[in-house]
């Protein structure tokens, strides 16, 4: 056991929300999207209400999906801050500093090209194949983990498919985690009843907040290297402009970096413009 939580900050996601298994119940203006919205908020307000429990007196959410403006402010739980809007700065982890006693990921998934993974993708499906950190291949959680690790915060909890909590045992050991989903497809899953996927998280995450010391903030060596591998050479053309970026063949691109905040940056920025390159997908 380990000293109690105090402030505790939730970066939440859409595509490991409970029930979520394809593109259009996460954006756009349909039906489905206004309902996995409602869903969103139930997995949120369980890990708030886990960090309530805990002890904690400062919750900041941070909406992470899309345009970050998926959560109606009405239905979050009014003992939570909520960061919404894009762009920003901090991205999917924008308010993460180093007064945080624990991060916990709600909604995520796996990296691009995961078996089995629920919507399964890194930053951008159309435009990055795959991004590594000084070598290894890494997704959301990892990039995000590692920026709450340089603030010296333990990510201690996620909840997500199998894929996506697998993949967050995987970087950071003693990771608590909640499987509210299995995919069968990257668009078909097994999913459990929403009331039972929020008494999960509620509980694991209230585990997972009572043993904060046991897992240590998740850092990567610098200086960083990020190394992005995109969908077409068209993309790689563009993103090589900036001045840091090293072509290094057809789709792929490197950088280099003192500290992992500019890094991810600079890893950002170079998808963002990437992502504008082509014209015909
Ligand atoms: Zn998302």
């Amino acid at each position: 056991m380990s000293g109690k939580v105090e402030s505790v900050f939730i970066s939440i996601d859409m595509e490991g929300i409970s029930g979520v298994v394809d593109w259009t119940q996460v954006g756009g203006d349909q039906k489905e999207y206004e309902y996995y919205r409602k869903m969103m908020a139930g997995d949120l307000n369980a890990a708030v209400e886990s960090a309530l429990e805990a002890g904690a007196d400062e919750i900041v959410v941070s909406d992470a999906h899309g345009g970050m403006r998926n959560l109606y402010p009405e239905d979050v739980h009014e003992a939570a801050y909520l960061i919404r809007g894009s762009p920003k700065p901090g991205s999917m982890m924008e308010g993460i500093d180093d007064h945080f006693d624990a991060a916990m990921y709600v909604g995520y998934h796996s990296m691009m090209g995961t078996e089995r993974g629920v919507l399964a993708h890194t930053i951008s499906g159309r435009a990055v194949d795959s991004v590594y950190i000084n070598g290894r291949e890494t997704g959301e959680f990892g990039l995000n983990a590692a920026l709450a690790g340089w603030h010296g915060v333990p990510s201690v909890f996620l909840s997500g498919d199998a894929a996506a909590t697998a993949e967050a045992q995987s970087f950071v050991p003693g990771i608590k985690t909640a499987t509210i989903k299995w995919a069968v497809g990257r668009y078909s899953a097994k999913i459990i009843h929403p009331k039972k996927s929020r008494a999960l998280i509620k509980k694991t995450a209230e585990e997972a907040l009572n043993n904060v010391g046991q897992v240590e903030p998740f850092r990567v060596d610098e200086p960083v290297e990020f190394r992005i591998r995109y969908v077409t050479p068209t993309m790689a053309d563009v993103a090589a402009l900036l001045p840091y970026v090293e072509r290094i063949d057809g789709r792929t691109v490197k950088a280099v970096f003192d500290d992992y905040p500019t890094a991810m940056r600079g890893l950002r920025a170079s998808i963002y413009i990437a992502g504008m390159a082509e014209r015909t997908q």
